[in-house]
């Protein structure tokens, strides 16, 4: 078995996910960095630390996700923390502008092909992943599990019109209602075992997702995520928050 402990982070290969598998390795991990084109997780992985190690991942794609488990197995014998941080906003070309994306999402006239597409990454690419990874996580002293959430799947949250973002809630921010949902039903399972299941909103982030138009740097976004996958014994398990404490489910 591997001497040190494991993390896998997918969609690594850039934006939120490559800063978390980076800070994850300055904490001491080896970094298993979850791509869905294997070339691209491998730059990354060059980036992120000396034994970071690539590995193809499409969670919309049993056989890749399945391939991924055995070789985490058989290569390391061990996964300590799994961050669920991969997720498209919509299902259209790239290089859209966050107007564009906004209105591709909007429930009154998205195709329901486009849903499925968002769901299927968003939501059950999650528990595939989950599901597929839970015998390692099982076997390890302190499992960790974060899935990366967002605001925008705070029912709470956009049903207050107050709440300055709640123009944008739409197809998106449905996924991550259901994913906060899947994240719950995750930590009650296996709240009698040492897994703990939490959700995070990493903020309005300079990313591809959002057209780079986001305010926040992905080092500022990376920090509640990493805190998550870092904690201790007596942390807790089923919660959602940002680095601001928790956010209303
Ligand atoms: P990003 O730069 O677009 O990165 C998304 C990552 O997910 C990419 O690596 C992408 O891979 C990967 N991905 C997409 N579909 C995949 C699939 N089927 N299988 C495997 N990987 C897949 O976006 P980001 O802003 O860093 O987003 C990271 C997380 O933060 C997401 O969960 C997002 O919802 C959440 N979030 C972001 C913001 C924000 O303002 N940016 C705010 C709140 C929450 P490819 O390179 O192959 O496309």
């Amino acid at each position: 078995m591997h001497d040190k402990p494991v993390a896998l982070v997918t969609g690594a290969n850039k934006g939120i996910g490559l800063q978390i598998a980076k800070d994850l390795a300055g904490h001491g991990f080896t970094v298993l960095v979850g791509s869905r084109s294997l070339e691209n997780g491998e730059t990354a992985a060059r980036s992120v630390a000396p034994d970071a190690r690539a590995v193809q991942l499409d969670v919309t794609d049993q056989a890749s996700i399945t391939a991924a488990a055995e070789r985490i197995r058989g290569e390391l014998g061990r996964l300590d923390v799994l961050v669920n941080n991969a997720a498209i906003a919509h299902a259209g070309k790239p290089g859209q502008t966050l107007e564009e994306i906004l209105a591709a999402g909007r429930v009154s006239t998205v195709a329901l092909g486009d849903v499925r597409t968002i769901f299927d990454t968003n939501v059950f690419g999650v528990i595939a992943v989950t599901q597929a990874m839970l015998p390692l996580l099982r076997e390890a002293p302190a499992g960790r599990i974060v899935n990366v959430s967002s605001s925008s799947g705070s029912l709470t949250l956009n049903a207050d019109p107050s709440f300055p973002f709640r123009s944008a809630y739409g197809t998106y921010g449905a996924s991550k209602v259901a994913l906060n949902a899947v994240t719950l039903a995750f930590a009650i399972e296996l709240e009698q075992t040492p897994i703990k299941v939490n959700a995070v909103c990493p903020g309005f982030t300079s990313t591809e997702m959002n057209n780079f138009q986001g305010t926040r740097t992905v080092e500022q976004s990376a920090r509640e995520p990493v805190r998550l996958a870092l904690l201790g014994p007596d942390g807790p398990t089923g919660t959602f928050s940002d680095e601001n404490g928790p956010i209303a489910w």
